[in-house]
């Protein structure tokens, strides 16, 4: 189970007992290990910085139990129609000058319609055209979708498992595990490549993070981006008044995704505002080297730009180029 060369700890068999011995290892020999992987993988002093902005908000007919946007709970979100494309590029093109090399692009659906996926296509097009690499998470895709936007020139879609299998059917009932894997295999096959992650501290326990981060470091090839995000319990939803998580776990979780996926950026993401500086640099530490970054992730708060730049500043981490990753 040691690492061995930068090629040889790349694997996609990962046994649950690995993964749950990897996770039971006192702190340090976790973070070491987590930092000698990253170190064979990527420059530990550069993070990938994405900006994500929703072009449609609210009114969603899921019910994911974390979610403002979904049109079952009362959060006193306002809801936003699908954005007009120009504006989109718009926004891409202010992201770029702050220093995102790629821009996502959200909308809240159960899955798109073809009429709006025309509209994200030419988002997708006019974002691709600026440079930036192109994300978008719209929801569950069937495969001619996935290649609706592959041909638009989109570079990831993001779609999380959210947490373990087991633990799935308690934080939503509107579709199934088995329905976020298809996605993820559509959108693989178009030649997309894939962002997928998910939330802790929803009230799950150790073995269901333990399990989630087992699916995804089975999956082949591993996802290339892999956001973990910290709830944020927006009131209204039914996670709000979950106990946090203990923080220490949280960097657990990050070095684990880090071993288990050695060339996946692992991202920062939701949560991220309620994070110290010192949480975020272990999270660094452990193998964090991705974030979002902009005003808002989604519908909840994000550092803005200017306390991300302190802090790189203080941490002597320098934005990764676009390139690195292509
Ligand atoms: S997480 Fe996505 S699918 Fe679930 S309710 Fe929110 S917007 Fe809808």
């Amino acid at each position: 189970m040691d690492g061995d060369g930068a090629a040889g700890d790349i694997r996609c068999d990962w046994t649950l007992a690995q993964v749950r011995a990897l996770h039971a290892q006192p702190f340090s020999d976790l973070m070491h290990r987590a930092q000698s992987v990253h170190r064979r993988h990527f420059d530990p002093n550069a993070v990938q910085v994405s900006t994500l902005l929703s072009i449609k908000t609210g009114a969603c007919p899921e019910d994911c139990a974390y979610c403002p946007q979904s049109i079952r709970y009362d959060t006193g979100l306002e809801r936003e129609a699908l954005m007009e494309p120009a504006a989109v590029v718009a926004r891409a093109r202010a992201a770029r000058a702050a220093g995102a090399t790629r821009f996502c692009m959200g909308a809240a659906w159960r899955s798109p319609k073809d009429r709006d996926l025309d509209m994200v296509a030419e988002m997708v097009e006019g974002v691709a055209a600026l440079g930036l690499e192109t994300c978008a998470t719209l929801g569950m895709l069937t495969p001619a979708q996935a290649r609706r936007l592959k041909d638009a020139g989109l570079h990831y879609y993001n779609h999380n498992l959210d947490t373990s299998e087991a633990y799935y059917g308690e934080i939503i009932t509107t579709r199934c595990y088995q329905d976020r894997l298809d996605t993820l295999a559509a959108v693989r096959a178009a030649g997309i490549r894939v962002c997928c992650g998910g939330i802790l501290g929803m009230g799950e326990t150790a073995e269901d993070r333990v399990a989630f981060l087992h699916t995804l470091a089975t999956l082949d090839p591993h996802p290339e981006s892999v956001p973990i995000n910290n709830l944020v319990q927006v009131p209204g939803t039914p996670l709000a008044g979950t106990p946090a998580l203990d923080t220490i776990e949280f960097v657990r979780i990050v070095a684990l995704a880090r071993i288990l996926m050695p060339r996946s950026h692992v991202r920062l993401s939701a949560g991220r505002a309620g994070m110290s500086d010192e949480m975020q640099a272990l999270c660094f530490l452990a193998g964090a080297n991705s974030i979002f970054y902009g005003e808002k992730l989604l519908t909840t708060g994000n550092p803005d730009t200017e306390s991300d730049h302190a802090l790189f500043g203080r941490l002597g981490i320098r934005p990764e180029p676009a390139a690195a990753e292509a």
